[in-house]
Formats: C-alpha cells, sequence, structure tokens
C-alpha cells in the first residue's frame, strides 16, 4: 500500500477507535496504582493484552537477582514489590522488532478534597481527561495500543515482533523496567527499537537527567521551650541543612557545569524537598527532625559520585552547627542514572519522519529534567529507546489530565511508526 493511502486510511481508523481508546482509559485510571500497589492496575493490563491476542508474561522484581545490577534502585523500607506484564505478537523474524514500554504506577494523589473530582474517577471535560495517572503515563500506552487495534481494524498487524510491557515501580526506583530488561537478556530477546509513551507533549526525547533519594535524620536534644538554649533543635538543623543543599543546588547549575543538553537550562538541576517530618510538643525543643529530598544530576555524573558529594555537603553543614547534633544518612528509592540518546539513531530518525508526515510539522526533540525508563533499556539492554507520547496537564499535580485529541495524534504516529519500523503484512 502507498503511503499516502496508508496515512489517510490511518486516521480514519483512528478516528473510529477514540471511544475505544477514551473507555480503555477510563477503565485503566479507575484502578487505583500508586507505586507499591500496583497489582489490580497490572491483572487488567494482563487481561487486556490476553483478550488482544498476546502472548503474555508476568516479571516479577526479584531483588536478589537485581541488587548486584548498577541499574538497581534499593527501595524504601516497607515498600511491597510488583511485577511487570509483557505481552509479544510473534513477528516473521526478517523485519525489525518493536517494544513499547511504560508504567502503569501512579504518584500519590495529594489531599483528595483539593481535586475537582476524586482522582480515581476518571472523566472528560473540555477536551481533557481527567484523573491520577491519566497524563503519566497510561494515556500513552492505551494511545499506542490504541494504533495498534487501527491497524488490525484494516486487517494489518506488525510484520516483525510486536512487544508490550507494562512495568511497576518506574517512579521510585525504576526496578520494574530493569527486571524487564534482565529478563528479556535470559531469554535472549530483544527488541531493534523501544518507545515509551510517557507525556512528552508530542516531542522526543534525547538526554534525561540521574535522579537520587535521600533520607537525612537529624537527632538534636530536647529541653523545655523555656529554656531552649540548653537544647539542641533539630527542626531548625534541618533547615540549616536544607539551605546548604540550595547552595549546591545553584553550584551544580552553574554555566560552566551545565552539560551541553542542558546548557540553555538555568536551573536543570533541581533538589526537591518533597517530605520533612519533626518535632514531638509545641513547647519542647525537637529531638528529631527527617528530610526526604530528590536530586538529580547531569549525564556523565555516576550516581554514585553525586550520592557522595551530596552526603558530605550534609555533613558539613551539620558539623557547623552551634551546637552538637547527629545525622544519619540514606539513599533508599531512585538511583537512576543519566543517559542521552542521539537524535541520529535510526528509531528516533524514523519516528522524528513518521512525525512529521502525520502532523505536517517537526516533532522536535526535548531533555527532559525528569528520569524515565529509557535508561534500562538504552544502557542496560543496548535497545536504542526514546519516549513519545501525549500532551498532558498537571502530572504530579490535582486534577491531572491529558488531551483527548493528543491522544488520538498519538495512536496515529504509533500505528504508522508500526507499518514503518516493523512492517505489515495481513492480519
Ligand atoms: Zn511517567
Amino acid at each position: 500500500m502507498e503511503d499516502t493511502e496508508l496515512v489517510a486510511r490511518i486516521r480514519t481508523a483512528v478516528a473510529a477507535r477514540a471511544g475505544w481508546i477514551e473507555q480503555q482509559l477510563k477503565d485503566v485510571v479507575a484502578i487505583p496504582s500508586v507505586s507499591g500497589n500496583e497489582h489490580a492496575v497490572q491483572a487488567h493490563m494482563r487481561g487486556l493484552l490476553d483478550s488482544l491476542g498476546f502472548k503474555t508474561s508476568e516479571i516479577p522484581v526479584e531483588l536478589d537477582r537485581l541488587k548486584q545490577h548498577p541499574g538497581y534502585s534499593r527501595p524504601v523500607p516497607g515498600h511491597h514489590g510488583g511485577a511487570s506484564v509483557f505481552g509479544s505478537l510473534e513477528g516473521d523474524g526478517r523485519n525489525r522488532s518493536l517494544l513499547v514500554s511504560g508504567h502503569v504506577d501512579v504518584v500519590p494523589t495529594g489531599p483528595e478534597p483539593l481535586w475537582a473530582d476524586g482522582p480515581f474517577r476518571p472523566y472528560v471535560k473540555d477536551g481533557w481527561l481527567y484523573g491520577r495517572g491519566a497524563g503519566d503515563m497510561k494515556g500513552g500506552l492505551i494511545a499506542a495500543l490504541g494504533g495498534l487495534m487501527a491497524l488490525r481494524d484494516l486487517g494489518l498487524v506488525p510484520a516483525g515482533a510486536f512487544h508490550f510491557n507494562t512495568v511497576c515501580e518506574e517512579e521510585c526506583t525504576g526496578n520494574g523496567a530493569l527486571a524487564t530488561v534482565e529478563w528479556m537478556k535470559r531469554r535472549q530477546l530483544t527488541a531493534d527499537a523501544m518507545l515509551d509513551p510517557e507525556p512528552t507533549g508530542e516531542t522526543i526525547q534525547l538526554a534525561q537527567l540521574g535522579v537520587a533519594w535521600m533520607q537525612v535524620v537529624i537527632t538534636g536534644r530536647p529541653a523545655h521551650a523555656g529554656h531552649k538554649q540548653l537544647g539542641a533543635n533539630a527542626i531548625e538543623a534541618a533547615i540549616h541543612v536544607w539551605s546548604r543543599l540550595k547552595q549546591v543546588e545553584a553550584a551544580w547549575n552553574a554555566p560552566e557545569k551545565r552539560h551541553p543538553a542542558f546548557s540553555h537550562d538555568a536551573g536543570a538541576i533541581k533538589f526537591n524537598l518533597g517530605k520533612i517530618e519533626g518535632g514531638e510538643w509545641t513547647s519542647s525543643v525537637p529531638t528529631r527532625c527527617r528530610l526526604d529530598v530528590r536530586f538529580s544530576f547531569f549525564p556523565g555524573v555516576e550516581p554514585q559520585a553525586a550520592k557522595d558529594e551530596v552526603e558530605r555537603e550534609v555533613r558539613a553543614a551539620v558539623a557547623a552547627l552551634p551546637v552538637p547534633h547527629q545525622v544519619e544518612i540514606g539513599f533508599d528509592g531512585f538511583h537512576a542514572e543519566p543517559c542521552e540518546v542521539p537524535a541520529e539513531t535510526p528509531a528516533l530518525a524514523t519516528l522524528a519522519a513518521v512525525h512529521l508526515t502525520m502532523q505536517g510539522k517537526e516533532a522536535g526533540f526535548r531533555n527532559t529534567t525528569a528520569t524515565t525508563d529509557v535508561r534500562h533499556f538504552w544502557l542496560h539492554g543496548g535497545v536504542p529507546s526514546t519516549c513519545y507520547g501525549p500532551v498532558a496537564r498537571n502530572v504530579h499535580g490535582l486534577d491531572e489530565c491529558v488531551s483527548v485529541e493528543s491522544l488520538k495524534r498519538v495512536a496515529e504516529v504509533y500505528a504508522l511508526f508500526i507499518a514503518r519500523w516493523c512492517g505489515l503484512r495481513a492480519a
């Protein structure tokens, strides 16, 4: 079939699939799946893939298998390990294969009364589908599947193998995707490209930062507030530590320290004080304070080197306090390596060309100040990988939503990418 004819037929088929995409997405968003509690949503996804004719497997995150791996992140205590779901449609062995991989875990909702409607009661309003995970990133996953289904509606299937992988715990460790990469290696299964439909706003991702989580527990000395000079205030010490970390953030963002991919971003490196808890009683000098910090670092920096530097700074800040405090530092959660995939990589170049054909304008490349699963597939699986997905708003915030029109455009791009990358054959 000629390309222009195929493009027109894909548009028609995706338009006819729009209702399916919206309903499937609502069904998935309605299943709460905060990191560590992905079992129900994964059972749903496996059922969906089974019903579509995929051969499916469950890939449990086995920490004993992964913990010596350079890409491994130690989970936070109390985190319940999950499993990834891997579905395959067999290929002819001659054409290129494609893996679509994305995460089904979502971040906590924040205070639910602040949402216009509940976070897990999906609804569409003014062209946006709302709910926690609608944008990040259940929307992209369903759109990609919608693209595959549109081809099927035309009586066509990928000629090369097509794999669809939904992972757990992307938002806290990335061990779900790492488990998939290692599972594929054990089966000598590879893919010629990996697309991750994260909400990139229909742009193609090149570089991503490294990310680490840190826990700092400061212990001071309690005293009556009326004699506070006898105590050591752990909360005030924590404020001092945090201001030191803000200085580290500024130093890492200095123009001469910036990675070329982020040279125009004066604030690419971000230290986020995500959680703080401390103190015991309003009229007592607080004994303990705990800070949970997420920080990022440029490609070219080893995660361990970044952690070591930050730890030295925290210890120096505590040592400089006028009264002695103790400090314990932990690094549970993200130990995410930074990475960069060149734009000339054939899979990325093909994607750019597909976007141009489908939308009549350049997709544009972007570098992200977050981390994604691309790092595992690219650095440890050797699979050319990128993120490309829909336009979303308020990811990790209140009233998260994804553009319904964008879901359709992304489905069209995935359909044409499958056609050009894997080839097509009659169903
Ligand atoms: Zn995401």
